[in-house]
């Protein structure tokens, strides 16, 4: 059960008071929409971020393996995702090869 109300037409939010910063949402992402920013005041030096809201394939994959259930997905009857592209999945990959951590940062 969520403990956080959802916002308005948005795919994917997190509750950052939960995050532990443990990469897991993010490297079952299908879609490259997760990766860590560094957050020099966070456990483990970095926190959750969303940065490609717009390629969520409501997938739930985030949300299922969040152990701290810090992740949540809009109802598929709610929100309209993305379809997955070749673009989403070569950030994925790219996010994952720079170790979970946001491109560029
Ligand atoms: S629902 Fe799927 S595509 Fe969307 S952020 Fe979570 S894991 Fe990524
Ligand atoms: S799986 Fe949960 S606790 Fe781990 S980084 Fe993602 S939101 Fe944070």
């Amino acid at each position: 059960m969520s403990l956080m109300v959802a916002p308005d037409n948005t795919p994917v939010w997190v509750n950052e008071n939960r995050c532990k910063a443990c990469d897991i949402c993010v490297s079952v992402c299908p879609a490259g929409v997760l990766a860590m920013r560094p957050e020099a005041k966070s456990t483990l030096g970095a926190m959750i971020e969303i940065v490609a809201l717009e390629d969520c394939i409501g997938c739930m994959e985030c949300e299922l393996t969040c152990p701290d259930f810090a992740i949540y997905v809009a109802d598929k009857k709610e929100f309209k995702f993305a379809k997955l592209t070749d673009q989403a999945k070569a950030r994925a990959k790219a996010i994952a090869d720079n170790k979970y951590r946001v491109l560029g940062a």
